[in-house]
């Protein structure tokens, strides 16, 4: 007899144990006062916020912090080392024994070096010590991070350097409490190598180009504009006795085999649905982790595919979002543990059921406070409005291709337009009263009448109109959401700083162009609303190809999209080629985010990782379909030919006769599919073998991309017609109706 019927099938104790499972009992506990405690209390209890700073640092000190803070300037030196004190002393009074820098690398993940505060004075006694050149700059052994080639090993210095325009924080975990400081990471050059640095490059160019802008509309008090995000995040989870026992998930995050459940997401009954006791008891922790770290967050709700969850934020300024989204990233990892969950962030862990991505909401703000996506109350506030507005549509337009780069990643692809997700193609979505706007302006006659109805009547109507604009459309990739845009094509498990440093240096080199179009024009003579009416109306028309109200995930959209000239780049590596270009070289060093060097070497990092996370894929599946799947269906068929011997040989029957001959069918099928998974898993052998000699990165991405993919999508096919046929006692591997819907 089979083991496994006798009970030892280990995904048969993968289902008791997650059956059983009782919930995780998580509160925030009590203030000193024996209350509950609430939010107001908890949350930035472990930042070194304004008020711990005002509270800690001498005046003077604390005034120059946060001048420098709020307008994004470096720190000064002299005061780094009183900084310090005041930090390690608040740290470690709060319980912590190490302080890192905090950075983000080519990965995607978070890096973090600790060092201990320890120290040994000249009389061997130990003492805490943390000086401000600690504070400001450490110097990791990061030569294993990629660089794209920017630092060969004998020259791998790298730099991490405190941004002190987001909060350092103390990082709490159950084994202990280390203080983070959020930093860049550069080479010894200068040269960024991380995901931080460029995105604060493209906040200043953004908003030196927004402030010139500004300053025409005669806005004196303006210093900065900063952009502003909130990022709705989509996640899966399930189970972890279900995770451990799926080699596919472990190692690349998402099913590589897998038949579809008997119940999908069909019914969409899991849409903002009651909160299992569970899963509440975890959000409940990931809250309570995140508000310590003063992360800001607002929502959370079931999504539409089972299992799927989405928790979103507060907006902030975008350098701070993007840190603390990779705070939340980590936090939902950490915390499904003690759950015994597994948060999945991969944009697609299960075919044919909803992926997951990362809406970035997006709006840039003045220093003021005043959003300026938001239409205005007067006429020339509308105006100001429409100049911003059509300078995202240039920026979109300009840079499609650019900004489907910035969302490219081997996860993404099997998202992107799997009709659920944005398609590849980049077009923007303005709603109904916008396009009407924007399509008169455009068709407008250039006469003084017209233009005063446009500028009085239409647009100054607009404030009401607009916001209330209910007419979501979630098909598209960047959409218009009343006062802010909402760039959806984001990949769920990667960090949101690419797409908003290409978004933000677009913009700005939109906002250039329209800057200088208006000086031109007042200074021939044309009426400053007059020269601004018309850059606004030949925005509108060079971008007519972008905008998109229509249904994005329909087949109609794609031949449309080709004849309007718009790019359709559905893979990662030809999406990634879009960097390289000349003209994107030149966009990226004239808008001071990248140099060409700097460029190279992030195509190299990303197309390397992009071949690496298929070869992993390729690994697992092999290994899954070798070592579990062959073994299942040679125990079906020995299950098959054993009943059929026993039946012939007891009844004296031929094979072919009723009643052996229904099973011997079934053992055909069997053996049939067995030899076809060989072939299909030869085939994906050969495809891999045969890249072996190329030796050009973005050769062997584009083949993995073109050739390898389809191979193992055919290994699949054969594996899920096994599983629907294989006894269910003999399946190793965890189910996608156990994984789903059991929690
Ligand atoms: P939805 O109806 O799409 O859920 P919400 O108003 O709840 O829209 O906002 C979703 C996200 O957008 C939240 O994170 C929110 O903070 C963010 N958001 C709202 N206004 C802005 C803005 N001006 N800039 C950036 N993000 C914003
Ligand atoms: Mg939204």
């Amino acid at each position: 007899m089979p083991s496994s019927i006798s009970g030892d099938n280990p995904r048969y104790a993968a289902l008791r144990e997650a059956s059983h499972r009782q919930s995780r009992i998580f509160d925030w506990g009590t203030d000193g006062k024996g209350q509950p405690l609430k939010v107001t209390e908890l949350y930035g209890s472990n930042t070194f916020n304004d008020r711990v700073m005002k509270e800690r640092l001498p005046k003077k000190v604390y005034a120059r912090l946060h001048e420098s803070i709020k307008r994004g300037e470096k720190l000064d030196k002299s005061i780094a080392d009183e900084v310090a004190q005041a930090v390690k002393e608040w740290a470690v009074a709060a319980g912590a024994t190490h302080f890192c820098h905090w950075f983000q690398p080519q990965t995607g993940l978070i890096a973090e070096k600790h060092d201990a505060f320890l120290d040994i004075d000249d009389e061997g006694q130990a003492v805490e010590r943390f000086s401000g050149s600690q504070l400001i700059q450490s110097e990791p052994d990061a030569s294993s991070f990629p660089s794209g080639g920017m630092r060969s090993t004998f020259e791998a210095r790298g730099y991490t350097v405190w941004d002190p325009s987001s909060p350092i924080f103390i990082m709490e975990k159950p084994t202990g409490k280390t203080l983070c400081i959020p930093a860049v990471f550069i080479s010894y050059y200068g040269q960024a190598l991380d995901q931080k640095a460029p995105l604060l490059r493209s906040m200043e160019s953004l908003s030196n180009a927004a402030v010139k802008v500004l300053k025409l509309f005669g806005n004196e008090t303006v210093e900065r504009v900063i952009p502003t995000v909130g990022v709705e995040q989509e996640y899966f989870l399930i189970d972890r006795a279900f995770y451990s026992l799926r080699p596919d998930l472990v190692s690349g995050g998402r099913t590589l085999v897998g038949s579809k459940p008997p119940k999908g997401q069909e019914l969409e009954d899991h849409y903002f649905g009651a909160l299992k006791q569970r899963v509440q008891a975890f959000m409940n922790e990931v809250e309570y982790e995140l508000y310590k770290m003063g992360v800001p967050i607002k929502t959370r709700h079931n999504e539409v595919a089972p299992n799927q969850f989405e928790i979103a934020p507060i907006y902030e300024t975008a350098s701070v979002a993007a840190d603390h989204n990779q705070l939340l990233m980590e936090t939902l990892r950490s915390v499904s543990r003690l759950h015994n969950f597994a948060a999945l962030l991969h944009e697609k862990p299960f075919a044919g059921i909803n992926g997951s991505g990362k809406h970035n909401n997006w709006s840039i703000q003045d220093s003021d406070g005043n959003n300026l996506l938001s239409p205005g109350h007067t006429p020339a506030e509308n105006l100001q409005f429409l100049v911003f507005l059509t300078a995202v549509l240039k920026a979109v337009h300009k840079r499609a291709a650019l900004l489907r780069m910035s969302i490219a990643s081997s996860g993404n692809d099997h998202r992107l337009g799997a009709n659920e997700a944005p398609p590849a193609i980049i077009s923007v979505f303005l709603g109904e009263q916008l396009s009407e706007i924007l399509d008169n302006i455009e068709h407008g006659m250039p006469t003084k009448a017209t233009e005063d109805r446009v500028l009085g009547l239409g647009i100054s109507l607009l404030p009401t109109a607009a916001r209330d604009n209910t007419d979501r459309n979630r098909t598209s990739p960047f959409a218009f959401t009343g006062n802010k845009f909402e760039f959806r094509a984001v990949a769920s498990n990667a960090s949101i700083s690419m797409p908003l440093t290409v978004l933000h240096a677009a913009v700005a080199e939109a906002l250039g162009e329209m800057h200088e179009a208006i000086t031109n024009r007042v200074h021939d003579g044309t009426e400053f609303k007059q020269a601004v009416i018309e850059v606004v109306r030949q925005a509108t028309s060079e971008t007519k190809a972008v905008r998109y109200e229509g249904n994005g995930y329909a087949t109609e959209w794609v031949d449309e999209a080709a004849r309007r000239g718009l790019p359709n780049l559905s893979k990662t590596p030809e999406a990634l080629a879009q960097m390289v270009t000349p003209e994107a070289l030149a966009f990226f060093k004239n808008t001071g985010i990248f140099s060409e060097e700097e460029v190279h070497a992030r195509y190299h990092v990303q197309l390397e990782r992009y071949i690496k996370d298929c070869e992993i894929e390729i690994e697992a599946l092999k290994g899954m379909v070798q070592t579990q799947i062959f073994p299942a269906a040679y125990e079906q068929q020995e299950l098959l030919a054993d009943s059929i011997t026993k039946l012939v040989t007891l009844l004296k029957l031929n094979p072919e006769a009723e009643p052996a001959k229904a099973q011997v069918a079934q053992l055909h099928n069997c053996a049939q599919a067995i030899t076809e998974l060989q072939t299909c898993l030869d085939t994906l052998n050969n495809v891999v073998a045969g890249l072996e000699q190329t030796d050009e990165l973005a050769d062997k991405a584009s083949a993995l991309a073109t050739k390898v993919l389809p191979a193992m999508a055919d290994v699949r096919k054969v594996c899920d017609e096994l599983e629907d046929v294989v006894a269910d006692h003999f399946w190793p591997l965890p189910k996608y109706r156990e994984m789903l819907f059991i929690s």
